[in-house]
């Protein structure tokens, strides 16, 4: 990899400070999905007694897991949905290895197509195939898609397209956060193909629609996706569900680090400790003392957290009002299907869906992870070994107004018309949710989204909706936050910070600071 693509230290390590904190130094951590769990552990490591508290009876969050009883009887784990884990994401990656070294429970889903019904008339495209240099992928884009004709390209707005290539933290949320990715996708001047197949999927991808995202966010993920991206588009997935390869792992090496891991465990207010640091509230609970704290909820839990805690908010006002403001995301559904009968051998494990009205994503489990290919071949129902299947629907960003029921049979009628095998599915059993957690991007948010570090002195926000310099989103968001939360607190202990490294934070033609 050359000099220009080679991480970026965003955080060295500092050898000539001490390591390890002082006794008694105390944090609790609120919320127990990834990055709770990443501020948790880092800070145990470096010997702070931690309590990480998770209101929900398991750790996870939004890849949290639980068990299902089917119509035939057996037990099986079904989880919160299916998850890419990007190899740029430096920092989980880093967080991820203290369970498994050589991350050996994620393998490659292979190829990454874009689809859309036969009736649209576009072939799929798959852009993980292209070179993994940055620039070279954009040329090698343009010149192999089908979605791009070199005749349209002169169509295509230079400037806004340049965007892309010149993403800088501050300039570009000063130049374009005020607009909507729909207002640059639209003045970008792209055919309506070439739009459906990159930005569309790409944008609802994050929870979001182009109408309602800021444009200064969607450039922010195109360069941290793509165009600065020197490790590819190819993802991995664990093998097995989260439970077993994710959160029983870190339970236990939190634990054997002398943290405290209590699920079950709600916080209901938080209160300023005199200059000693934090009171967390926790329902039917005595309350918890700490010298730091960590809050490292949803954004709806968030909010209402604050919003409970009438002292916190007299402690910092700027913070309390940043933080009733925080726009959420679209809701989404995920639906997974337990079938009699299986799609074509040649689908793809995953497969990102354009030009449907709800249906966004759709992932094989039976062909990707262990139970769910278990559950596929070992009941015999006379049609054979590999003769049922487990297909996970995904809406991102889904029509307000419908109901569970209607918007998961709108994505099984979508399903059948992408491919029409599916439509012979028998579908046994369905676990659908539909949820409101996801965070919103909206136009204009960027200067008063809160960041890490708060005028709260001694708390610390961390979560994929925390504000952040170091080019990230979703689950790299949250651990890249969660090491910044840990690494001011080992700051205020006199103690070295946790390394941390990003692709490079500025685009390939921002030029050099
Ligand atoms: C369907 C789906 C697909 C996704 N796909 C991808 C993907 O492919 N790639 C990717 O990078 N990301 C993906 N994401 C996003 C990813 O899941 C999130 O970015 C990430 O999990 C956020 O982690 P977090 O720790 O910030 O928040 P969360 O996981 O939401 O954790 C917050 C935790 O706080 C707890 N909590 C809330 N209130 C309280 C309280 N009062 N007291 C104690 N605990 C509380 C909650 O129960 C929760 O466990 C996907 C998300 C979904 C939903």
């Amino acid at each position: 990899m050359s000099g220009l693509f080679r991480p970026h230290h965003h955080v060295r390590a500092r050898p000539d400070l001490p390591q390890r904190v002082g006794p008694d130094v105390t944090a609790v951590v609120v919320g127990g999905g990834i990055a709770g769990v990443s501020a948790a552990l880092v800070l145990a490591e470096r010997g702070v007694r931690v309590e990480l508290l998770e209101a929900a009876p398991h750790l996870g969050g939004r890849l949290g897991t639980w068990d299902t009883r089917l119509s035939d009887g057996s037990e099986v784990v079904v989880e919160h949905g299916y998850h890419g884990f990007f190899r740029q994401y430096y920092t989980l990656r880093d967080v991820l290895r203290r369970i498994d070294p050589e991350l050996g429970f994620l393998r490659d889903v292979g190829g990454y197509p874009i689809a859309s019904r036969p009736s649209v008339g576009w072939e799929s495209e798959d852009f993980t195939a292209l070179p993994r240099t940055p620039l070279l992928n954009l040329v090698a884009l343009v010149l192999r898609s089908p979605s791009f004709k070199l005749r349209e390209l002169r169509h295509v707005n230079a400037d806004e397209a340049l965007a892309m290539l010149h993403y800088d933290p501050a300039r570009t949320y000063a130049e374009h956060d005020h607009r909507s990715a729909a207002d640059l996708l639209d003045s970008l001047g792209f055919s309506d193909r070439g739009r459906a197949m990159l930005f569309e999927v790409f944008a609802h991808s994050f929870f979001n629609v182009e109408q309602r995202y800021s444009a200064a966010e969607f450039l922010a993920m195109c360069h941290f996706y793509f165009t600065g991206n020197p490790e590819g588009l190819g993802m991995d997935a664990p093998t097995e569900d989260y439970r077993t390869c994710l959160w029983e792992p870190f339970t236990r090496l939190l634990e054997k680090h002398g943290a405290t891991v209590s699920t079950g465990t709600r916080a209901v207010a938080l209160r300023p400790d005199g200059a000693r640091g934090w009171v967390v509230d926790v329902e039917r609970e005595p309350a918890r003392r700490a010298r730091h704290l960590v809050v490292a909820t949803d954004v709806p839990a968030t909010r209402d957290l604050v919003a409970a805690s009438p002292e916190l908010v007299a402690a910092a006002p700027g913070l309390a009002r940043r933080i009733a403001a925080l726009p959420g995301g679209e809701p989404y559904v995920v639906a997974r299907l337990f079938c009699e009968g299986d799609v074509d051998p040649s689908r793809a494990v995953f497969t990102g869906v354009t030009r449907e009205r709800v249906l966004d994503s759709v992932t094989l489990f039976h062909r990707l992870e262990g139970g769910s290919a278990r559950w596929a071949a070992g009941h015999d129902t006379g049609a054979g070994p590999g003769r049922r299947s487990v297909v996970e629907l995904h809406s991102y960003a889904c029509p307000s107004g419908a109901t569970l029921d209607e918007l998961v049979a709108a994505m099984r009628e979508e399903l059948a018309a992408l491919w029409p095998e599916a439509a012979d599915l028998r579908v046994l059993d369905v676990d659908a949710h539909r949820y409101t957690n996801a965070p919103g991007f909206d136009p204009g948010f960027h200067l008063v989204r809160p960041g890490v570090l708060t005028d709260a002195r001694g708390l610390r926000l961390a979560g994929d909706w925390v504000g952040c310099d170091v080019p990230s989103a979703l689950m790299e968001r949250a651990a890249v936050t969660a090491v910044t939360a840990a690494n001011d607190v080992l700051r205020e202990e006199g103690v070295g910070p946790e390394p941390m490294r990003s692709i490079r934070p500025r685009g390939i033609l921002a030029g050099r600071r």
